[in-house]
């Protein structure tokens, strides 16, 4: 369990071996994925609907993220784990 204020882990998303689907993603009162990320401010919003045009309905949300990672954020020991040097996370989630 964690606290709903705190940002899920990076290092954990290596293991989950099953990801939330897009269609399951998190949106705001307008339909629209909120991303975040706390090391950089980085903010930005996608309609779900042009989310799931664009990946489909089945797509992981930690999949998604390291799809969507802000350039200023990408560190140069991104690919150690896979995962990336970034805090970013979903608004809505959690
Ligand atoms: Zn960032």
């Amino acid at each position: 369990m964690h606290s709903p204020h705190e940002p899920i882990h990076q290092r954990d998303f290596a293991d989950m071996v099953e990801q939330v689907r897009l269609r399951e993603a998190p949106t705001d009162a307008g339909g629209a994925v909120r991303f975040g990320c706390e090391r950089c401010g980085w903010r930005h919003d996608a309609p779900l609907a042009d989310l799931l045009a664009r990946y489909g309905p089945e797509f992981g949300l930690v999949n998604l993220l390291n799809d969507n990672l802000p350039p200023q954020c990408r560190g140069e020991d991104s690919q150690a784990l896979g995962a990336p040097q970034c805090g970013l996370h979903y608004l809505d989630l959690g």
